[in-house]
């Protein structure tokens, strides 16, 4: 497979001298398979490049499968720029998770943001045809190639990606901040003889597993991609819990 970055950013698309080196797009990674497969993770501002990539490689286009982390802003908002998605004849599966507390579909979220108060466009006018089909822990394959995911630690429902093929993988963890335990605050300091201490062990232990869990979902993996929001200094200075490492 060959891995291109068409956008790196979070929160925001961050265009200018600065950002000239890696770019200022959002998240969007091109993940083509050995067969020509075409796989995209996340739909950040980069997606407007690489849909017009897409066009300059030739018609018709193959099926673009399109996997989004979560449906932040940021990994979503290059999907109305999507040149295909003005093509006729062109096929689009849009996968992604959908949080949990909330009764909307995925299709109804990528509806929401193009509606008319938002973008000119509604979903309904796109001439390409699309699909939306709302995941969870699962596997599939495409192809040779096999897709794993699994839950990241988000504020909203966020899925990490593994992709394999020929026994070669990569992966991208999405949004993710190291599960911790919510119970070990400065401002809370525990006696050892405190009933919480019992809870407190349960705490970790559980954070010790799923942490450990994650860390099996990316072990050797050839290329990770991973969520690096914050300098070694700027994390521990209240920027815990917002879900990002
Ligand atoms: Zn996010």
């Amino acid at each position: 497979m060959k891995v291109k970055f068409w956008g790196v950013r979070g929160s925001i698309s961050v265009p200018g001298p600065a950002t000239v080196r890696y770019g200022g797009n959002t998240t969007c990674i091109e993940v083509k398979g050995r067969q020509g497969e075409c796989i995209i993770l996340d739909a950040g501002t980069g997606l407007r490049c690489l849909g017009m990539d897409l066009l300059k490689r030739g018609v018709p286009l193959p099926l673009i499968n399109i996997f989004i982390s979560h449906t932040h802003y940021d990994h979503i908002h290059g999907f109305p720029f999507f040149a295909p998605c003005y093509i006729p004849g062109t096929v689009i599966q849009v996968k992604g998770p959908v949080h949990y507390l909330e009764k909307r579909s995925l299709k109804d979220v990528f509806d929401i943001q193009m509606q008319y108060d938002f973008f000119p466009v509604s979903n309904q006018q796109l001439a390409a045809d699309i699909h939306y089909e709302a995941l969870n822990e699962t596997s599939m394959e495409i192809n040779h190639l096999r897709i794993k995911t699994q839950f990241s630690n988000h504020p909203v429902r966020c899925l990490g990606y593994r992709i394999t093929e020929n026994g070669r993988s990569m992966v991208f963890t999405g949004d993710h901040e190291p599960y911790y335990n919510l119970f070990d605050t400065e401002d809370a300091p525990r006696s050892p003889e405190s009933e919480d201490n019992l809870l407190f062990g349960d705490v970790e232990a559980t954070v010790r597993d799923v942490n450990r869990r994650f860390a099996d979902f990316v072990r050797d993996a050839d290329l990770f991609v991973v969520d690096c929001q914050y300098t070694p200094d700027e994390y521990p200075a209240g920027k815990r819990g917002w879900g990002h490492s």
